[in-house]
């Protein structure tokens, strides 16, 4: 038996005026899903727990079957586990992203300019060698995207993610390690500004510190499930959870994490991965989340369509000829066009099994409309029982 796991990230949404009052998902061509939830079984799914924030980080930890009420600890412990960083108990890891922060106190961009990760990675050395010290060291990820880490204590503080505060007036940290984090926050204005001086082509002008927490103990997947489990995903988050859970990662050429993104490779990666040997793959893509986001409500049709062209059609046939195989597709939380950004809401879940026909529905927000929720985290166990 083979198992598939298909995310398209973000890609359940809301009705669309200019596409008739349909969702994306209505609106888009998708023949072959519509013969899977046919033959499958559809519902609903809450991805994000009540209470939790709707970021990919959890939405994500729900579909690869681990409660996030249990398991999750913040966002940064989970992509500093992406960059290979093992945190000590006595230590958290903070995101810290290169901001630019106006004169006039907004956020004028969360992503500071979005600089290239070459030059972004040389500014976080200058930050390290002016700020780090024994207990806080600071770690390059990916353009404007980095990492912290501290000692336990510094935890203790509510922060606000940066893309919440775009172009509105910034919240500082509260709470009682906010000062130490202020403090650093406030120095790298500093650093940033002598790296400009330098020549530096970063345009950020200070580092924001959030998402903290500790390192999640995960039960590795293999334990949990009982199935030799691989994933193909082009964000470092999702890449983080496979870390953490013992996955076997592959990389694909051309996987850019955008619409442009390279489908058939991520698509053949996965079945070369099922057919050397793994019970199991989890098929992430993240366009459908770059188009909600966008508010573009053409990319994201186009992304549904290109999930059933250049993924599901050519997966269908590879998995039949491998023999019986199950199926699980869901987003890790709503994306909608109107409102740029995640919901908690319930989404649609499908799945199939090739040896038996389900009661048979319609892979939609309206076709699941009437279901009870489950756990999202409870799908997992379902696919492979
Ligand atoms: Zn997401």
């Amino acid at each position: 038996m083979k198992y598939v796991v298909c995310v398209p990230d973000g890609c359940a949404d809301e009705p669309v005026e200019v596409l008739g009052g349909r969702t994306p998902l209505q609106a888009a061509h998708t023949p072959v899903l519509d013969a899977l939830a046919a033959r499958g079984e559809v519902g609903r799914a809450a991805v994000i727990p009540t209470g939790m924030p709707p970021g990919s980080d959890v939405g994500n930890m729900s579909i690869f079957g681990y409660d996030p009420g249990r398991f999750h600890t913040g966002r940064a412990p989970i992509e500093a586990a992406a960059l290979g960083l093992r945190l000590d108990p006595d230590q958290v890891a903070f995101r810290c992203n290169l901001v630019t922060v106006g004169d006039d106190g907004t956020m004028a961009d969360f992503a500071g300019g979005h600089p290239s990760t070459e030059d972004a990675a040389a500014v976080i050395a200058r930050l390290q060698d002016a700020l780090g010290t024994d207990e806080v060291t600071f770690h390059p990820g990916v353009q404007y995207r980095h990492i912290v880490v501290a000692p336990a204590a510094w935890a203790d503080a509510d922060c606000v993610p940066p893309h919440d505060l775009s172009d509105k007036p910034v919240i500082l940290p509260s709470g009682p390690a906010a000062p130490k984090l202020q403090a650093i926050m406030d120095a790298s204005r500093e650093v940033l500004a002598d790296a400009r001086a330098d020549g530096s082509p970063v345009t950020a002008n200070q580092v924001w510190l959030w998402g903290q927490g500790s390192q999640p103990v995960m039960t590795p997947f293999r334990d949990a499930f009982g199935v030799d489990a691989g994933l193909v995903t082009e964000v470092d988050l999702v890449r983080g959870l496979g870390v953490l859970t013992g996955l076997d990662i592959i990389e694909v050429e051309g996987a850019t994490g955008w619409y442009d993104t390279n489908y058939e490779g991520l698509r053949d990666a996965a079945l070369a991965g099922l057919e050397a040997g793994a019970d199991l793959f989890i098929i992430h893509v993240e366009a459908t989340d770059e188009a909600g986001h966008a508010g573009d409500v053409d990319e994201k049709v186009r992304a549904l369509e290109n999930w059933d062209r250049r993924i599901l059609a050519g997966l269908v046939e590879g998995l039949d000829a491998m023999g019986d195989w199950r199926l699980l597709l869901l987003p890790d939380h709503a994306t909608p066009v109107r409102l740029k950004t995640h919901t908690s809401d319930p989404v649609p879940y499908l799945l199939v099994d090739s040896r038996h026909d389900g009661p048979g529905g319609v892979y939609t927000e309206d076709g699941v409309a009437d279901a009870d929720a489950v756990p999202g985290h409870s799908l997992m166990a379902r696919l492979i029982s």
